[in-house]
Formats: structure tokens, C-alpha cells, sequence
């Protein structure tokens, strides 16, 4: 027997593997699984070139449990190692910085692992003493066995050993005892393991028999040597597509599209990735693709190796070019994992772009399912904008599909304002914008619906990118002002009539709402609606921008915003405009009457006040001129009173207001109640 001392530069090594891997045990039984993978696959490669004469036909990766010894074996009938290989991969792990290493990045056991290559070593997490029973494919090497208990003195010693190979044997230390457990080796091969290359086995295939579930004879495999992503697309149908999506995602629903990345020119990346369905609530879809490097699993956190919007997509990606055992600041900033996230952006905007060439009906009927990952693609990322203007599609409210380009194309005639900019018009609830959408039609307009998370960004896109493109929503105003052609407005009330017209409105405008009401006034043509309501767009949008993005919450906070537009052209309102006449003609008058010759006199004292300090003015004319304003503001707030009082009155006033709020699907509960008894009233 040989006693040694394993080579490192620090006799803290063992304490520090301990301590600083903490939180990533389970990673051991990786390491140690691929490292036989890898003696397997050495050794296939060994005897194609005719250098090892042994049976490579069926080789496999066994792991064995035993809870009596407590301990985990992982053999394999791979290269295997003679004394010398022992002493020279085992023993002599040098490094040179060691600690300040460790230190770094003690909290990344990954960027520690891979970084020394200590994969091995990882078995020391979970185990006090660990064996290495070998023997070389090498022509007359003898079986070798090492022996460690986690110190830097190891013995090295013959062993017995048939066949080719190499046994792993862990004994498990007692804070791990976990890892005895059946379930919980299965757990991780299952995630780790699961598309090895070689055939991993884990026990025998269980079946139930009789009520109970017992042991068979086969095998048990846990992996797939061969998964869709490592062979060629040619050779792949759409149902090996969907299958292996359902291997990896068994409870998902099925995806709209899928690409098959090969890339081996300058970086080596295979993969598949999948559009899922997006629904509204994209967090949680967030963050499923899962990360090999050579088809053992890494992680399932690509954030780092693709732009945010693409861990939208399902899938795999494997590459041994991701360095991926480093810490996540250096990643961001390989220049390989920048090449690869642009490479996958490209990707995935070609695969889009040739099935909208080629299928475009198909696109369009999954265009709603894929509209939020491609609009949050083109709002986070320029090189996506870019591409995927050819594919993007506006939907109206007929449900026609455009690109861009073609929609310009369709309303650029129509839609063109006096002051030469393009307006969209859009809606974002067909039922509830209803009557809004049918006025546009009716010009000869047409309408989007942009009802989704990311319309109120997007439209910001578009607006920032293109400043002759404005974007209002339907109800945002009047039609006449949604797309204004002539320059000459037409004749409308005095401010005098205003001022005496507001308040028979406001009188009818809801109170016990969270909206604050402005009334206005327009001529909008006898055939159009008494009173529209609508909601200003700058208002609107920035309400809707803050409730994404939190902040902003000044808008937020702010109660909503609409305008009662009173159209002076309509009979009904021009009935109300006489029968204010006719009720308070004469009132209103003597009011007026009373408050002008005051005024005249007011007007007359601030002229003589003119020019003059404080001190120069008599005292008895500043008295008369508090007097006068006084009596101002006591004419006015009766003849508003008055004014009031009768629109309160006015049965009419309050049914037309609530048609427009009924329209607006906005007149509820009591409201709704009080408008149908009211209704029926009228009608008697
Ligand atoms: P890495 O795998 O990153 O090189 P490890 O510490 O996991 O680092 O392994 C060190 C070396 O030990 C390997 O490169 C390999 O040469 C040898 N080795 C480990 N496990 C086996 C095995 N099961 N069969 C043959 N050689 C092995």
C-alpha cells in the first residue's frame, strides 16, 4: 500500500468544498454521473480508432444504494484509470489562488466546481470517505483502489476488478443522510440526468401487481440518450416535437411553434426552443428553459444567456461554449454569450418571419396566443423591433390582420389630418367602445383593437419612432376631433351661452362616482348623439402606463377624467337650450341685467385705482369696491343656483346623460335603477 498527500496548494481545500457548496449539494451525484459519462464515451472513441479491442456495445452508468453501508456507487465501464491517472487527476489538483478564489465566489458553488475542475471533489460535500475502484482499458494495467476520508492524505492500493471501469463509492456523511433515500437520488438524476448520452440505471422498473408495487427484472433507465434536440431536424416530425415538449413540460399546454437551433460556426449551439401560449400574466411564464452543456443539465436560469424577453420561450439550449460553472457578472460580459443571445434573437425572428411568409393564415390564427411575447420582444429589444416590423400585426375590430406597412397603406388616404400626421384609431373593448367604433366606421374610418398589457407601450413606440404617426384611442374625443381635416371650426356657442349652459348640465352629471366630469360644448351635427362622453388620451394613457410600471403614480392616483360633450346641434339639447329660456328667460336676464351695471361700476372705481398706491386710494372707495365683488359672487352663485335647480329638474338633461353613460357601459347600480323607473315614466 501507498500512503500520499493529495496535491494542493491549500490544506483547507476539504473544510472549504464543505462550507462554501453549501447550498448546492445535490450537484455531487452531476459530477460524478458525467465523469463516468465521460470515461464511457473516451473509451467508444478509443476503440472506433482501433486503439481498445473490448465490447463497447452496450455501456451504461450504474448507480447503486445501499443504505446498510450508506453508501452510493456509481460505476461505469469507461477508460478507467491506472495508479499514475489517479496520481495525476485525483491527487495533484493544483490550483494557484486558491482561497482568494473561493473567497470570491463562495457563494456560486457552479463557478467554483467547474473553475478547478473539481467536479470530483464534490463528492466530499456529502461524504466521509470516498473510493475510486479502477481499471485502465490500458493492456496489462491492474485494478487500483483509492481511498480518502476527506483530508489530504489518501491511500492508494490493489484492488480487485474484472472488468474495464471505474466504481465511484460515496459513504454518505451524516448531515446528508437524505441523500440515502431512494426518491431523492431519483429526484436528481431525474433533473440532472434526464438526456445523458449514455444509459443511466437506477434499480430495476417497478410495475404494480396485485395492489402492490413490485420489482421486475428490466432495467430501470432514467434518461434518453438520444432527445429530439441532438438530431437532425430532417429526421424529426412535428409530433417528436411535440412529444419531447411534453417530456419536458408534462403539464403545459401544447405550443404554437417551435424552432431547432444548430449552430456549430464560431460557437457550438443546438437546441429547441417553443412558443408557448402567452397569457396576461407573464411573470410566471417566465424563466422554463432549460440549460445543458453536452446534455447534462446545468440550469434552468437563462436570464443571463438571453435577452429578458426570450425566457418568455420554453425549451433547451445546449452548448459547452456557454461558460456556465462562472459567476453571472462575468457572463453577462463573454463575449460568446453575447454572440449567442444575438444569434437567438435573430433565430427566433427568422423562424417568425418564415412562417408568417409561408403561412401566413396560420400566424394570423395564432397571432393572439403569440402577440405578447412578440410585442414584449419588440418593446425591450431594438435588433428585435427592428425584425419583427415585418411580422408584426395590427388586428381591427373585424378581426383583418395587417402588417404595418399595409395598414399605413389602408387608411393613409382617409385618416390623414389637416396637419399631415397619420391617425390610428384604436379601441380596446369593441362592446364597450361600441358606439364610439360605429361613428368611426361610418366616416369611412377604420379601427384597431389594441386591448392587451402592452398596447399602451407599444403605441408609445410607435408614436417616439414615428412623429408623423399619432395614435387616439376611439372615446378619446368627438369624432370630428379625432381626425381633424378642415381648418375652420364651426360656430359655436358664446361664453356667456357656455357659462349659462354648464351648470344646467353638471347639475346631471353623476356624483357618486370616482370620475370627475367636464361638460363641453360642440356642434356635431343634428344626426349625431345629444351628449358623447369622452376620455382624454394623454390622461388615459399615462393612468394606464403607470398601473404597468408602478411609479408614475401621480397619474395613477388621479380619479379618471371625462369630458360631456353637449352637441349644440342636436334638437333634444336645442329644446333644453329653449326651454331654459322659456322657464328662466326673464330671471336669468334681470340677473345679467343686475350684475353688468355692477360690473360697469366696478370696472369704473379699478380704472380710477389705476396707477395708484395703496395709501392715494380713499378708504370709502375701497369699502365700495369689496362691496361690489361681494354682491358679484352672491348674483352669480344664484343665477348658477338657478341654473342648476333647473337642470336638476330637467327630466330630459338627466336621461340624455345617462344614454351617454349607458353607451359608455358606465351607468350602474343605483344610477341604472334610478334611469329605468325614469324611463318608464317617460314613456307612460
Ligand atoms: P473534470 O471532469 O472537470 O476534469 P474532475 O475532478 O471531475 O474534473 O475529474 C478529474 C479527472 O479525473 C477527469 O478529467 C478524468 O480524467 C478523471 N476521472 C474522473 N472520474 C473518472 C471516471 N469515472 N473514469 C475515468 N476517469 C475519471
Amino acid at each position: 500500500m501507498q500512503k500520499g498527500k493529495i496535491g494542493v496548494t491549500s490544506e483547507n481545500l476539504f473544510p472549504i468544498i464543505k462550507k462554501f457548496l453549501y447550498s448546492d449539494h445535490d450537484i455531487f451525484l452531476r459530477e460524478i454521473v458525467s465523469n463516468a459519462v465521460d470515461a464511457t464515451q473516451k473509451l467508444k472513441v478509443l476503440a472506433s480508432k482501433g486503439e481498445y479491442a473490448g465490447d463497447v456495445t452496450n455501456p451504461k452508468v450504474v448507480i447503486k444504494l445501499d443504505k446498510g453501508k450508506k453508501t452510493i456507487t456509481v460505476s461505469d465501464s469507461g477508460i478507467g484509470m491506472t495508479s499514475e491517472e489517479i496520481e495525476k487527476y485525483i491527487n495533484q489538483i493544483a490550483f494557484s489562488g486558491a482561497n482568494e478564489f473561493l473567497e470570491k465566489y463562495k457563494d456560486d458553488a457552479n463557478a467554483i466546481i467547474g473553475h478547478f475542475g473539481l467536479g470530483f471533489y464534490s463528492a466530499f460535500m456529502v461524504s466521509s470517505k470516498v473510493e475510486i475502484i479502477s481499471k485502465s482499458y490500458k493492456e496489462g494495467a491492474k485494478a487500483v483502489k483509492w481511498s480518502c476520508e476527506g483530508s489530504p492524505e489518501y491511500d492508494i492500493d490493489e484492488a480487485e476488478r474484472d472488468e474495464v471501469g471505474t466504481d465511484i463509492i460515496m459513504y454518505i456523511n451524516d448531515e446528508s443522510a437524505e441523500f440515502l433515500e431512494e426518491a431523492k437520488i431519483l429526484e436528481i438524476l431525474e433533473k440532472y440526468c434526464k438526456f445523458l448520452p449514455v444509459p443511466i440505471i437506477f434499480g430495476k422498473k417497478k410495475e404494480w401487481k396485485d395492489g402492490k408495487e413490485v420489482e421486475t427484472d428490466e432495467d430501470n433507465q432514467i434518461n434518453e440518450t438520444n432527445p429530439a434536440w441532438t438530431k437532425k431536424p430532417v429526421d424529426l416530425k412535428d409530433e417528436d416535437y411535440r412529444n419531447f415538449y411534453r417530456r419536458l413540460y408534462p403539464m403545459a399546454e401544447e405550443p404554437l411553434f417551435n424552432i431547432h437551433l444548430n449552430v456549430d460556426y464560431p460557437f457550438n449551439l443546438t437546441g429547441i426552443l417553443y412558443f408557448p401560449k402567452i397569457k396576461n400574466n407573464i411573470e410566471v411564464q417566465k424563466n422554463k428553459i432549460q440549460l445543458y452543456c453536452n446534455q447534462v443539465f446545468v440550469t434552468d436560469s437563462a436570464e443571463d444567456i438571453v435577452p429578458e424577453f426570450l425566457t418568455l420561450l420554453h425549451g433547451v439550449l445546449d452548448s459547452p461554449d456557454i461558460p456556465l460553472n462562472v459567476s453571472r457578472s462575468y457572463l453577462q460580459n463573454d463575449s460568446n454569450v453575447k454572440k449567442i443571445s444575438s444569434h437567438i434573437t435573430k433565430k427566433v425572428a427568422d423562424r417568425l418571419n418564415d412562417i408568417f411568409k409561408e403561412k401566413r393564415e396560420e400566424f394570423e390564427k395564432k397571432w393572439d396566443d403569440l402577440k405578447l411575447f412578440i410585442q414584449y420582444g419588440m418593446l425591450t429589444d431594438e435588433k428585435f423591433y427592428d425584425r419583427a416590423m415585418k411580422f408584426f400585426l395590427f388586428k381591427n375590430t373585424d378581426g383583418k390582420y395587417f402588417t404595418f406597412e399595409e395598414y399605413e397603406k389602408l387608411i393613409k388616404e382617409n385618416q390623414t389630418d389637416k396637419e399631415k400626421q397619420l391617425i390610428y384609431l384604436y379601441a380596446n373593448h369593441k362592446d364597450e367602445q361600441y358606439s364610439f367604433i360605429e361613428e368611426a366606421k361610418s366616416k369611412g374610418y377604420d379601427v384597431l383593437i389594441m386591448d392587451d398589457i402592452m398596447s399602451t407601450p407599444l403605441i408609445n413606440k410607435f408614436e417616439q419612432k414615428f412623429s408623423d404617426k399619432k395614435f387616439v384611442r376611439v372615446d378619446s374625443d368627438v369624432i370630428e376631433n379625432l381626425i381633424k381635416k378642415d381648418s375652420e371650426d364651426k360656430e359655436g356657442l358664446t361664453w356667456e351661452q357656455k357659462q349659462e349652459l354648464s351648470p344646467v348640465f353638471q347639475a346631471v352629471c353623476p356624483e357618486n362616482t370616482d370620475a370627475s366630469f367636464i361638460v363641453d360644448f360642440q356642434d356635431l351635427g343634428e344626426n349625431s348623439s345629444p351628449i358623447v362622453i369622452t376620455r382624454n388620451e394623454f390622461m388615459r394613457r399615462m393612468k394606464d402606463m403607470s398601473q404597468i410600471q408602478g411609479g408614475m403614480n401621480f397619474y395613477g392616483d388621479l380619479p379618471e377624467n371625462l369630458n360631456l360633450v353637449v352637441n349644440i346641434a342636436h334638437p333634444l339639447v336645442k329644446k333644453i337650450m329653449d326651454d331654459k329660456t322659456k322657464k328662466l328667460g326673464g330671471k336669468i336676464e334681470k340677473l345679467n341685467e343686475e350684475l353688468s351695471s355692477i360690473k360697469a361700476e366696478r370696472e369704473s372705481l379699478e380704472k380710477a385705482k389705476k396707477g395708484k398706491k395703496d395709501e392715494e386710494i380713499p378708504q370709502a372707495d375701497k369699502e365700495k369696491l369689496d362691496e361690489l365683488n361681494a354682491k358679484v359672487a352672491k348674483l352669480e352663485e344664484t343665477k348658477r343656483n338657478k341654473l342648476s335647480d333647473f337642470g336638476k329638474k330637467n327630466k330630459l338633461a338627466k336621461q340624455m346623460v345617462d344614454l351617454a353613460l349607458l353607451a359608455n357601459g358606465m351607468l350602474k347600480g343605483e344610477n341604472l335603477d334610478k334611469f329605468v323607473k325614469r324611463s318608464v315614466e317617460l314613456i307612460k
